[in-house]
């Protein structure tokens, strides 16, 4: 099979530049989208003014509908198509992003994508995740190219609430682990291909810097100001974790947390938190070594990451409940089965069987 690497054309991170944004995307054009909501744009607008101040360059703010829908992307389209834009800029969350990427992918400009929190590997991918008018998952789709630009103010990441960054953490964490599984199972990677060399230097090297500074960086999360430890742990969400799982591939970790979304109602977890159990539960699945799931666990703890169900906000942990979510993650996605041994509901059952009981 072939070897495959995909990653963003262009990645830059730093505190504050945002306000030499032009300096960053002025390569694109000179009229830009900006595709982002009331409550950050607030945030940002001042920023953005300054970077674009003494340019040619112009930009028009376009208020986020809400839902990451193929008709919000429409009506942005439109509007690209009718101004001649040259370039579509996202700043935000997830739903956002994921729509600058879908609006793109469908009228073929160049796209930067500018996270205004850490909270998941998402902003480098090629992925767009798209959702039904009430919020409903519709399908996870992968556009033609990753993103032209990829641009994280960490002193924007700094001020975002902890809470996200914690998540943040969790869902780059599991990289490493889903990267080792698909490479000693043969695994095929999200571009349709086998992980190289390079990415999975990515994966590891995404998990040291975690492991180095995670625990630093969330104090400057707490202290609202870009550190050292800061910058090299958004690096390793954002980017170690974005090309990670993309070019090496997922497994338990995230299939379980696509079994979890499916069973359990309301989901009030955040994806990273969620994902960081479901690494706990392919560990166990694994069956690693006892001293190594704890120093894991110790981790987690010190970071203030979720280790079992009830950290979720799961009320009452059946065995019921474990079997629903053991069923559901071997069959609402495929990521389970990505694995170097033979994945099935009562595998994950007792996995989580461990979780649960190690956490206590
Ligand atoms: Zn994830």
């Amino acid at each position: 099979m072939v070897k495959t690497l995909a990653a963003p054309s262009k990645y830059f991170q730093g505190a504050d530049i945002l306000k030499d944004l032009h300096q960053y995307v002025g390569f694109i054009g000179e009229k830009f989208i900006v595709l982002s909501d009331d409550i950050v744009i607030e945030i940002v607008r001042d920023k953005i003014r300054q970077g674009f101040q003494d340019t040619q360059a112009s930009w028009e703010y376009i208020r986020f509908g809400g839902e990451s829908t193929q008709a919000e992307a429409q009506r942005i389209v439109d509007i690209a198509k009718r101004d001649k834009h040259d370039g579509i800029i996202g700043i935000g969350g997830g739903k956002v992003t994921d729509t600058a990427k879908l609006v793109a992918d469908m009228c073929g400009l160049p796209v930067v994508i500018i996270p205004t929190a850490a909270a998941t590997d998402a902003p480098c991918s090629a992925m767009s995740v798209i959702y039904d008018e009430d919020g409903t998952f519709v399908v996870s789709k992968r556009m033609k190219k990753n993103p032209d630009v990829v641009l994280v103010d960490t002193q924007v990441i700094a001020e975002a609430p902890l809470r996200t960054f914690i998540a943040g953490v969790g869902d780059a964490f599991a990289c490493y682990y889903e990267a080792r599984a698909c490479r000693s199972a043969g695994s095929m990677n999200y571009i349709g291909g086998l992980g190289t060399q390079a990415a999975y230097t990515i994966a590891t090297l995404c998990n040291q810097a975690l492991r180095e500074n995670a625990v630093e960086a969330k104090k400057a999360v707490e202290g609202k100001k870009s550190t050292e430890a800061l910058e090299k742990t958004v690096e390793a969400i954002i980017y170690m974790g974005g090309v990670g799982f993309e070019n090496n591939g997922c497994a338990i970790a995230h299939g379980v947390y696509n079994g979890m979304t499916a069973v359990i109602k309301p989901f009030h977890a955040m994806h990273g938190e969620a994902v960081a159990v479901g690494t706990l539960i392919q560990l166990a699945a694994e069956k690693i070594d006892r001293a190594e799931y704890d120093d894991i666990l110790g981790f987690f703890r010190e970071v203030g990451l979720p280790v079992c169900l009830e950290d979720l906000g799961v009320e009452k942990v059946t065995d019921q409940l474990i079997m629903e979510i053991a069923q559901a993650g071997c069959t609402v996605s495929p990521n389970a089965h990505k694995m170097p041994f033979k994945v099935t509901p009562q595998v994950l059952y007792d996995a989580i069987q461990v979780v649960q009981e190690r956490s206590r």
